[in-house]
């Protein structure tokens, strides 16, 4: 099972509403319930808000890649890919209220929001090559084709 999708967009926050709604089209077919639906656009929602607001410093915006696929009938897998600045400390990054931003705009809840929403969260990333983040969900009851 593959039916892959693969998305380019800018690397900022003007392309949050296109990838929820890219996400949201790509899990229609699998007949997903209100609930998986919401999950799945506030997980893709948040990955992409970090590389928005940390992937790409300052007035730099480089683009990102939203990947789309089904590992089964039943399971999408989905990658947010930047080649912006990475993270030093993934393990450190992903703990609850972690967060480098200074100001008041983030709470460090971002990869917590995405480990609950989805089954399964990955972090790749190397500090100046960028950061990959994958994020596995099975949907509970599959109706779709
Ligand atoms: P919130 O998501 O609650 O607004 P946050 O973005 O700081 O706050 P997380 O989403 O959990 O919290 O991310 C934690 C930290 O990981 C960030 O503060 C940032 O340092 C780092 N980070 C996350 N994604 C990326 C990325 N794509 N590129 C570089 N650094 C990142
Ligand atoms: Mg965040």
């Amino acid at each position: 099972m593959d039916r892959k999708m693969k998305v380019q967009l800018d690397g900022n926050l003007e392309s949050q509403g296109l990838a929820r709604a890219v996400a949201a089209a790509y899990l229609a077919e699998m007949d997903p319930t209100m609930d998986e639906l919401t999950e799945v656009k506030t997980a893709v929602s948040e990955a992409v808000s970090n590389v928005a607001i940390h992937a790409y410093p300052g007035t730099a915006c480089g683009d990102m890649i939203l990947e789309f696929a089904r590992l089964a009938q039943d399971t999408i897998m989905i990658k947010v890919t930047d080649k912006g600045v990475g993270i030093e400390n993934i393990a450190r990054a992903m703990e609850p209220l972690f967060t480098t931003d200074e100001g008041e705009m983030c709470s460090g809840m971002g990869f917590t929001v995405m480990e609950s929403f989805m089954d399964k969260i990955r972090v790749d990333s190397s500090p100046g090559s960028g950061t990959t983040v994958t994020m596995i969900k099975k949907l509970d009851t599959y109706y779709g084709i």
